[in-house]
């Protein structure tokens, strides 16, 4: 189990639509980095993504901090809005910060988000980072050499 910070613990904003998937329909964990400070909070992504690009919510499901702390976004079983054509099918993390930042704790903590997924979903999910579905550095190459070379998984 991981302790996952929930919405109202982060003061988030209520989505303006949200649209439901399976765990049939999930196959694919995907990591991201926000490519910004360690220091951004959730509700700061969220007011861009919201106020900035638009969107219904914030775009991940996820999202760790360089403390290893974990906060809910849209939640396990809501379309994201962070990899384009891989929305239904992929859960996103979000790290926050940049190529480099992430801590052993926040990998630790990404590391318990993929094992719980798998768990909650009855199934292996396919780990891939950002750049393996669009093209994008995301989430970095740190964390795209960990995603797929030193992450425990159960
Ligand atoms: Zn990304």
């Amino acid at each position: 189990m991981v302790d996952i910070i929930s919405r109202s613990d982060w003061n988030a904003r209520p989505p303006v639509s949200r649209q439901g998937t399976t765990w049939d329909a999930r196959t694919e964990f995907i990591v991201h980095y926000s490519a910004g400070p360690t220091g951004q909070t959730p509700r700061q992504i969220q007011d861009h993504h919201m106020d900035g690009n638009g969107w219904a919510d914030i775009g991940y499901n996820y999202l760790v901090d360089v403390e290893g702390n974990a906060y809910e976004g849209r939640g396990w079983l809501t379309v994201g809005a962070h990899a384009v054509g891989h929305n239904t099918s992929g859960i996103g993390v979000c790290f926050i910060g940049s190529d480099g930042d992430a801590s052993d704790a926040a990998k630790t903590t990404i590391a318990a988000l993929y094992n719980e997924a798998n768990r909650l979903g009855g199934k292996t999910l396919t780990r891939r980072g950002h750049r393996d579905v669009n093209p994008t550095s995301c989430p970095g190459d740190d964390l795209h050499s960990w995603l797929h070379n030193g992450m425990p998984v159960d």
